[in-house]
């Protein structure tokens, strides 16, 4: 099987098992290849659902929970969006291709190596124009592009960082994994065209660690 009919039937399992719902995300995984955001050595393992190291003890996620946290965002075109975690840039690159040219995809990883090796992988698909990688703690969020139609965090969360309130539009939209390190629940958070908040928890998901000021703190973290 080639790359192309195996992305194929990886998005047919991602439909028939509900993970992609609409059109439009359908259309990104189809033009999103994960096999670029891989390391070489697990290439062969490019287009199975589960998890691969990517390095620095960090992993590029499933693509089930990609298309379900995608789902979730209801991203338009245009929309201006806040990744935390950039990882791999798989998930920044579905983004990318989600708001079009008119949109702004902000992601920010706290390992310089990973948002170089981001960059590279995106640059394979041209998908780095309306993208801007920061290198920093996201869990401050980023206050320089304030306000985000979108933010979606993919690390696990300790709890509801105060920046979702502050930086997120009215009628945004937030996705975020809320727990401990072991397990979290996806939140997803609404603010109202008056800036009120809703917050509803959906599946249990298991992500690695967000860390910096409003995340975990590992004392033995070799990251750092
Ligand atoms: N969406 C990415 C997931 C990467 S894993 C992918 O599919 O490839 C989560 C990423 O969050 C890791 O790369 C980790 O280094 C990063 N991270 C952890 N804490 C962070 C923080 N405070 N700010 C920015 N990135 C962080």
């Amino acid at each position: 099987m080639n790359t192309v009919s195996k992305n194929m039937s990886l998005i047919n399992y991602l439909k028939k098992s509900g993970f992609i719902k609409t059109k439009k995300v359908e259309d990104a995984f189809l033009n999103v290849d994960r096999s670029l955001f891989v390391l070489p050595q697990h290439l062969d393992e490019a287009y199975e659902d589960k998890p691969l190291p990517i390095g620095f003890g960090q992993t590029i996620s499933a693509p089930s929970i990609v298309a379900y946290m995608t789902e979730l965002l209801e991203v338009d075109e245009g929309n201006k969006i806040l990744e935390i975690g950039t990882g791999s840039g798989y998930q920044t690159a579905i983004l990318s291709y989600l708001v079009k040219e008119r949109g702004l995809i902000i992601s920010i990883e706290r390992i310089r190596e990973l948002s170089e090796m981001a960059y590279k992988n995106l640059e394979k698909l041209s998908l780095y124009k309306n993208v801007k990688l920061i290198v920093g703690d996201g869990s401050l969020g980023y206050e320089e592009d304030k306000p985000y139609d979108r933010i979606i965090i993919t690390a696990a969360t300790p709890s509801i960082p105060n920046f979702i309130n502050t930086q997120l539009k009215n009628n945004g939209i937030a996705v975020l994994p809320i727990g401990t390190l072991d397990e979290q629940r996806l939140a997803i958070i609404k603010k109202d065209e008056f800036g009120k908040i809703e917050i509803h928890y959906d599946i249990s998901v298991i992500f690695v660690p967000l860390i910096g000021y409003y995340g975990f703190k590992l004392s033995n973290d070799k990251t750092n």
